[in-house]
């Protein structure tokens, strides 16, 4: 038998490492030690039901467990053989990790490619990711296919950038393997900074590996011999694992000189990002990684020209490069034929808010809003009513009920005001204030602007303090319009993402509970 506890940041959270501790020792003291292999995997998405714990063959699938449970969960499972009714939630499941996370509800409509191995295997043992074919995919193009080879088959897949701006990952690889240099380099961004937003941390902490086989194979794309994860400090258990898997595919020859006896030479360092919002824009995380203040520069030149250190860079994000050793694998036709023409593949959200299952879920592109809160999700709790779902975290905007059945893809959730951003997914009910809503984006915003620039530093002050007022009941109705107004010239002058963006908080809001924001003024409440 095995038994898998997640050990995820919500369920360590929740006190799994102790049920995992506490597992060993109740094993051990009915003598059943060789028989039972206790494995600690990353999470398993369905965090509301944390702390899990799966016993296989079974795939006996327990929820809410507590470290007092442990006992009993031992003597009537493992050595009685009965399943635990009191506290499985699903009991029919396969004898096969992968396949039986596709069982039921929750992951029925789930299409994991990213989050293949997270909950699957044990993040700290790099034969459990070699075992579900972890680094075929690197040996594979070391040793079948030329670097424009693999850059084809990237641009060929469709795949874009899933840290929020949806550019084509094979074109900036190809941009950047174009370029003469002595030095190129290659970055993970992993600076996962919006509020309610946990997609990379759980791939990071879940299957570092894949991310490390992806780097290693976009370097010998694009010919850089040198990587940079660029993860920030507040995830102590994704830096723990990544330093882990980092060591441990050095020892098996799978990062550094001469990669599997073929030549090519590559290696990783890990830089710790200490919270500032602004990081996450890939210039200013440049900036850090060079060892200076986190600001934006303008941008031409772009990274696949002269990036880091002036030298050609190709920075993508976790979940893009999870998606790599599967496409490598699998073929760019495969990916394309999952998710939309326009934006194949699968995405990974964070679910969060007023809805029934928080947690992460992988969606083929084209799924649409209500699939995923009503049936992924299980709906909004204490049956009350459905108001908006933020999606794109500070960046993003609110989307309506009349919208619910819209695809979700990057041009659609543009077209409708908000955008696809990282993945974040906030569920808002009939209880929501939407003006609260944009005031909490809006002070996040304002507090991580960088202050290089005038419209961003002082545009974001002086609109959260006319939001204050209005919240306060003490605003009028040229207060709205004065906010529109800055909300828009703000968009069109600040140097960077972030403050471009900042303002769609307050601008979808707007646009779709104008009526909100007037009756605070009108209603003085
Ligand atoms: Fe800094 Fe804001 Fe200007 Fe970006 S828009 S450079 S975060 S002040």
């Amino acid at each position: 038998s095995q038994v898998l506890v997640c050990g995820g940041t919500g369920c360590t959270s929740s006190e799994s490492m102790v049920i995992l501790q506490n597992l060993k020792n109740e094993i051990k003291k009915h003598g059943i030690e060789n028989e039972i292999e206790v494995v600690r995997t990353g999470c398993f998405g369905l965090c509301e039901l944390g702390p899990i714990v799966i016993v296989y063959p079974e795939g006996a699938f327990y929820s809410k467990v507590k470290p007092e449970d442990v006992p009993e969960l031992v003597e009537e499972h493992l050595v009685k053989g009965r399943i635990l009714k009191r506290l499985v939630y699903h009991e029919a499941m396969e004898d096969d990790r992968i396949k039986s996370l596709n069982n039921f509800g929750f992951y029925k409509k789930q299409f994991r490619i990213a989050l293949r191995n997270c909950g699957v295997i044990d993040p700290e043992n790099i034969d459990e990711y070699i075992a579900f074919d972890g680094y075929k995919a690197l040996e594979k193009v070391l040793t079948e296919m030329t670097p424009e080879q693999v850059v084809k088959v990237v641009k060929e897949s469709g795949l874009r950038g899933r840290g929020g701006g949806g550019f084509p990952t094979g074109i900036k690889w190809e941009l950047t393997a174009k370029e003469k240099a002595d030095q190129k380099y290659i970055i993970c961004n992993a600076d996962e900074g919006d509020p309610g937003a946990f997609m990379d941390r759980s791939v990071l902490e879940g299957d570092p590996h894949s991310v490390l086989e992806a780097m290693a194979i976009g370097g010998y794309a694009i010919g850089a011999s040198k990587g940079f994860i660029y993860v920030r400090a507040e995830y102590p258990i994704a830096v723990q694992r990544l330093e882990v898997a980092i060591k441990q595919a050095r020892e098996y020859g799978l990062l550094g000189d001469d990669i599997l006896g073929t030549g090519f030479s590559f290696d990783i360092e890990l830089r710790l990002g200490s919270g500032a919002f602004v990081c996450g824009e890939e210039t200013a995380l440049m900036q850090s990684i060079e060892g200076r203040r986190g600001m934006p520069v303008p941008k031409p030149p772009f990274p696949a020209q002269s990036g880091l250190w002036k030298k050609p860079t190709v920075i993508n994000n976790v979940e893009t490069y999870a998606n790599i050793p599967a496409i490598i694998l699998n073929g760019a036709q495969w990916f394309r034929s999952i998710g939309t023409e326009k934006s194949p593949g699968t995405k990974v959200f964070a679910l969060g808010g007023k809805i029934t299952n928080t947690g992460l879920v992988e969606i083929p592109m084209g799924t649409t809003l209500r699939e995923i809160i009503f049936e992924i999700g299980g709906g909004i709790p204490k049956g009350k009513k459905f108001k908006a779902v933020q999606t794109g975290g500070p960046s993003g905007g609110c989307i309506t009920s009349e919208h619910l059945d819209t695809p979700i893809e990057y041009d659609t959730l543009t077209a409708l005001g908000s955008m696809m951003g990282s993945g974040g997914m906030i569920v808002m009910d009939e209880d929501n204030c939407m003006v609260d809503v944009a005031r909490f984006f809006l002070d996040f915003t304002r507090d991580e602007s960088c202050g290089k620039c005038t419209p961003c530093r002082i545009g974001t002050k002086r609109m959260l303090e006319i939001l204050e007022k209005i919240t306060q009941g003490k605003g009028t109705l040229e207060d709205i319009d004065k906010l529109e107004e800055l909300a828009k010239e703000i968009k069109a002058s600040a140097l960077c993402g972030l403050g471009q963006t900042a303002p769609n908080p307050v601008l979808s809001t707007l646009k779709y509970f104008r009526d909100e924001y007037i009756a605070h003024v009108v209603d003085k409440k």
